[in-house]
């Protein structure tokens, strides 16, 4: 496909801002960290971020510094450090790189970030309370937890007008008005309800954008690659949630995958197999495991990291603005518990997937140092070839720790999945004639 003059302007504009975006955060963080500037610590699954910025207090997500350096190649200093200093080879690999950022005193290869003044964040994963808690041990800040309730069962979700869902969205409510004092004393700023407004209001935009963008990559060839390109998308999507600049980006990244869906410009020239990713990326090899897969015309389409990575956003969910903490209650319980439900409860909306996203195959991808996301997963994939006839990889490395990850490994597994779609591709065909 020849790209025009006009083409250049829009297309490859979501990575290319998303970049930009990334530097002048990581700038901003380093400013605030020489400055000595506290900051908020929060995680990607109900961050809060748009009640936060409200007080002017500086994001910091633990979980997208540590990735970056894996994907910067540095991450085996980071986790060695923090196992020489007494952590488990065995625990959550994000963790133990931000025990080592914290050793050096903020250092990362992007830049410093500020110390934490506050940890705030839900139980979406368990270990973020136990993380949470060395910070609280190194700093002595406060540490609040939001708890929210997960589903109670598998495809059931009670809305408004539910009796649980209500005492549920109260119980979440509730816990979100005791936050903003703590939040008022930590920052020194009095809380302002049309700021909370007007953050929510970005975050609508956002939401109903990222949404659109999900189901924009129906389109035949895909418009974007779910676990490249996707995950620049997800990381603007948390690091600018209720910001102008993240709900201008995600209109803007809406405008792209339109044109380029009219147009037909795929993200391969010549795509051959459609896939679902299931589970993190793997960080230390990042670039090199998409390419094992584009490398056979294979290509992400989706991906359930895109889905519970999203801080619901993935959703499309609106807020009402009319009551800006119910209405923040209401989304963090609907987009923390749709989270835990992608762990909980996949092999249904992995099912659905498949038949909207017309997936050829699935790729599930276990790591040793999450077991959050990674637990369930052989049962998961069990399940959904039950409900659905769709051939599966089952391969296992790391996110952060490149001792465990084998590229050769990956490479025989991933020819031999692709060897076995050719050939129940030719199957289908012969069948046909
Ligand atoms: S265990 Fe998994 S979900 Fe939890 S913090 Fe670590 S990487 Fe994130």
């Amino acid at each position: 496909m020849t790209v025009d003059t006009h083409d250049s302007a829009i297309v490859g504009r979501g990575n290319r801002d998303g970049a930009q975006l990334f530097r002048e955060w990581y700038a901003d963080l380093n400013r605030d960290a020489e400055a000595g500037r506290g900051a908020a610590y929060v995680f990607v699954m109900g961050s809060l971020s748009e009640l936060l910025r409200t007080f002017d207090l500086p994001l910091v997500f633990p979980e997208i510094n540590s990735l970056q350096t894996a994907v910067r190649h540095v991450a085996h200093e980071y986790l060695n450090e923090a196992e020489d200093y007494g952590y488990s080879p065995d625990i959550c690999g994000y963790v133990k790189a931000d025990v080592a950022t914290q050793l050096r005193n903020g250092r990362l290869p992007m830049g410093r970030i500020p110390k934490p003044s506050i940890a705030v964040y839900t139980n979406a994963c368990n270990t973020y309370i136990k993380w949470a808690e060395i910070w609280e041990r190194m700093y002595h800040v406060p540490t609040v937890t939001i708890d929210v309730p997960g589903s109670r069962a598998d495809g059931l979700k009670p809305m408004q007008g539910d009796r649980d869902f209500d005492n549920d969205r109260r119980y979440v409510a509730a816990q979100i008005r005791e936050l903003i004092p703590v939040l008022e004393q930590v920052s020194g700023k009095r809380f302002d309800i049309d700021r909370l407004r007007e953050a929510m209001g970005h975050a609508n935009i956002m939401n109903v954008s990222w949404k659109r963008v999900l189901e924009l990559n129906r389109s035949r060839p895909s418009l974007f690659n779910a676990l490249s390109d996707g995950t620049i998308f997800l990381g603007v999507c948390n690091g600018f949630r209720g910001s102008a600049a993240g709900a201008k980006y995600f209109s803007d990244l809406v405008e792209e995958m339109e044109y380029r869906a009219a147009r037909g410009i795929g993200t391969l020239t010549d795509e051959q197999y459609r896939l679902i990713f299931v589970g993190v990326p793997c960080y230390p090899i990042f670039r090199r495991f998409t390419e094992l897969f584009t490398e056979h015309g294979g290509t992400f389409v989706h991906s359930t990291y895109l889905w519970f990575a999203s801080g619901g956003s993935n959703l499309g969910y609106q807020y009402d603005l009319a009551d800006p903490i119910e209405g923040l209650a209401e989304g963090l319980l609907l987009g923390v518990r749709d989270a835990m439900d992608s762990m909980f409860f996949a092999a249904r909306p992995l099912a659905q997937m498949i038949d909207e996203y017309a997936i050829d195959g699935v790729v599930f991808h276990p790591i040793k140092s999450c077991r959050t996301v990674s637990t369930g997963l052989a049962d998961t994939r069990r399940e959904l070839l039950q409900l659905r006839d769709v051939p599966s990889l089952f391969v296992e490395s790391d996110m952060m720790d490149r001792r465990v990850v084998s590229e050769a490994q990956i490479k025989n597994r991933s020819d031999a999945f692709f060897e076995g779609l050719a050939s129940r591709r030719q199957q289908v065909a012969a069948a046909r004639t």
